[in-house]
């Protein structure tokens, strides 16, 4: 799996309510050696509504469900996208795709790190770790596998987002000189919600040209920017 470790000192900060970021779920794909927190539980409880699925019918949900995303870029605070996730990390787990036990619709190609059907997630870590697995939260697409008038569109966007999601993880030194660091966050905060909000209505359905569906993270739990804050 690719462990993104660029906000793993998110961990150090206060910790944000449960409510904040359940609307799209534990930051599954950013994951790697934290202990499981009070919302990884909430949603492993949600979860437990598909493992009465047997693998025929937790197939037929998953295909039928990616027969209804198709054709549309989705946020993944989305409830179908959360409740969607669930059932496809289950269906990772019993390697459902592996045994061919559902076949999904003809437009999703296989994806390359487990074999699932491609949906796509796009991150502000796209240039780094090209596009997110649904499924196994590997990397999918490398960045350089995104075709060419794509990868010059979310490297510009992504050279914009960068250095206002660091705001969150300045240290001690650069916090004292900014003068107000409550309101420097504040201001990076407004400017990712509008380039999070660029993304969603202009960018990420550009994808669409080249995926059958894609999905976008409109969410930035380091600056406390939540999905209800991107007006499209
Ligand atoms: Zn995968």
């Amino acid at each position: 799996m690719v462990t993104l470790q660029i906000c793993s000192i998110a961990g150090q900060h206060a910790p944000l309510p449960a409510l904040l970021l359940s609307a799209a779920g534990p930051c599954w794909f950013r994951m790697s050696t934290h202990s499981e927190s009070p919302l990884d539980r909430l949603w492993k409880e949600y979860g437990a509504a598909f493992r009465d699925f047997d693998d025929i019918t937790l197939g037929r949900w998953l295909s039928q469900t990616l027969s209804q995303l198709a054709g549309h870029s989705w946020r993944l605070s989305h409830p179908l996208l959360g409740a969607y996730r669930l059932a496809a990390q289950l269906a990772h787990e019993r390697q459902i795709w592996l045994k061919r036990t559902a076949t999904p619709p003809a437009v999703y190609t296989d994806s390359t790190c487990c074999r699932a059907p491609l949906l796509p997630l796009f991150t502000r870590d796209i240039v780094d770790a090209g596009l997110i697995c649904q499924h196994c939260g590997d990397t999918c697409v490398p960045f350089d596998d995104i075709p060419a008038e794509l990868q010059a569109e979310a490297r510009a966007w992504a050279q914009k987002y960068s250095p206002l999601h660091a705001v969150a993880h300045w240290d001690d030194a650069q916090r004292k000189k900014c003068g107000s660091y409550d309101g420097a966050m504040d201001d990076a905060a407004d400017d990712v919600e509008e380039l999070l909000a660029t993304a969603g209505r202009d960018l990420v359905p550009k994808f669409l040209e080249a995926y059958p569906a894609i999905v976008w993270e409109d969410q930035d739990e380091c600056l406390e920017v939540r999905p209800e804050d991107i007006e499209l």
